[in-house]
C-alpha cells in the first residue's frame, strides 16, 4: 500500500494521500469543512484536541500499518477511549468500582499534597449520573469533610445546578485533584499528571452522557489546552467522544458576578443538549 505513495516529494505525497482518502471513501469531513446541519451548540466535530492534530481523520485507512491510538479510536466507546488515557500498568486499570478507588486513594501517596491532606476527596453523587461536574481541587472545607464543593463555591454550584433542574444528588461531582493544594494555589502540572488518571477512571465507571468542567484549570486540564475562558466557554468540546462544556468556576462567580450571565447561557445549552441526547 505504501508503494502507492512516492516519498521523494512531500507535496506530492500529501496530494497522493488526499486522493487516496477520497478514492477509498474515508470520512474526510475535516478536509471538506464542518457540516452545517448541526443544532446550535452541538459538539463541534471540527474541534480538534492536540491529539487529533496528529491524525486529522481518525477514520482514515491505516496506510502505514500503525494501530490507531486507543484514546482516539472511533471504534471504541468514549468510556473505553478515556480509560485508555490511564498509563499502562497503573493499578487503576484493575479497579471495578468507585468504592475500590476510594479505598485505594485513602492509603496512596501520588504527590506531596497527598501527605498533607486531611481527607482525600474522590467525588460525590449518583455513581451512574448522566452529568458529571468537574472542578479544580478541594479547598479547606472539602479537605475537612472529604466531599467536593461543600464550601461557599459549592453552595453556588448547587444553585447553578438547580437553575437547570438538576439536584446535587443526581449528578456526579468531582475534581481534577483529589487533595487540597496549600493556600488553594493552582495545581502544578505534575500534580495534575499524577491525579488525572483517577478522573479518567471515574469517567469510565460513571459513564456520564455530558461533562461540565467548571473553571479554566479543569477545562484546560481535560482538553490539554492552555486557553482563556473566553475561548473555552459557550460551546461543546469533543472529549474523546463525550460532549464537554466549560464554564466559569463558581468561586470566580462569587468574585465576578458579571460572569453569571454567560454561565447561565452555558448551562442552559448544556441542559438542552442533555435533554436531547437522553431522548435520542
Ligand atoms: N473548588 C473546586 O474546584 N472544587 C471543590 O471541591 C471546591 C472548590
Amino acid at each position: 500500500m505504501t508503494d502507492l505513495i512516492p516519498t521523494a516529494d512531500p507535496l506530492r505525497d500529501a496530494r497522493g494521500l488526499l486522493a487516496l482518502q477520497r478514492v477509498l471513501g474515508g470520512r474526510w469531513r475535516y478536509l471538506a469543512g464542518a457540516s452545517t446541519d448541526a443544532p446550535p451548540g452541538a459538539p463541534d466535530p471540527t474541534d480538534r484536541t492536540p491529539r487529533d492534530d496528529a491524525d486529522p481523520d481518525p477514520m482514515a485507512p491505516d496506510l502505514f500499518g500503525t494501530a490507531p491510538d486507543p484514546a482516539d479510536d472511533p471504534g471504541r466507546s468514549p468510556y473505553e477511549r478515556v480509560e485508555a488515557l490511564i498509563p499502562e500498568g497503573h493499578p487503576l486499570h484493575a479497579m471495578q468500582s468507585l468504592d475500590e478507588i476510594r479505598d485505594w486513594l485513602q492509603h496512596t501517596i501520588l504527590t506531596p499534597l497527598d501527605e498533607k491532606r486531611i481527607k482525600p476527596v474522590l467525588g460525590t453523587g449518583d455513581p451512574h449520573a448522566g452529568l458529571m461536574v468537574i472542578g479544580e481541587a478541594p479547598g479547606a472545607d472539602e479537605d475537612r469533610e472529604g466531599e467536593p464543593f461543600v464550601g461557599r463555591a459549592g453552595q453556588l454550584l448547587n444553585k447553578i445546578l438547580e437553575a437547570i433542574n438538576f439536584e446535587r444528588k443526581d449528578v456526579y461531582i468531582t475534581n481534577i485533584l483529589k487533595s487540597r493544594p496549600p493556600n488553594n494555589r493552582d495545581p502544578e502540572p505534575e500534580e495534575v499528571a499524577a491525579h488525572i488518571p483517577i478522573l479518567y477512571k471515574q469517567i469510565a465507571l460513571v459513564k456520564p452522557r455530558v461533562i461540565l468542567a467548571v473553571g479554566k484549570t479543569a477545562g484546560n486540564g481535560l482538553l490539554g489546552k492552555n486557553s482563556a475562558m473566553g475561548t473555552l466557554r459557550g460551546r461543546f468540546h469533543d472529549f474523546h467522544g463525550l460532549p464537554l462544556m466549560v464554564t466559569y468556576h463558581p468561586a470566580a462567580l462569587l468574585r465576578n458576578p458579571q460572569w453569571k450571565r454567560p454561565t447561565w447561557e452555558d448551562v442552559k445549552l448544556l441542559r438542552t443538549y442533555y435533554d436531547e441526547s437522553g431522548a435520542a
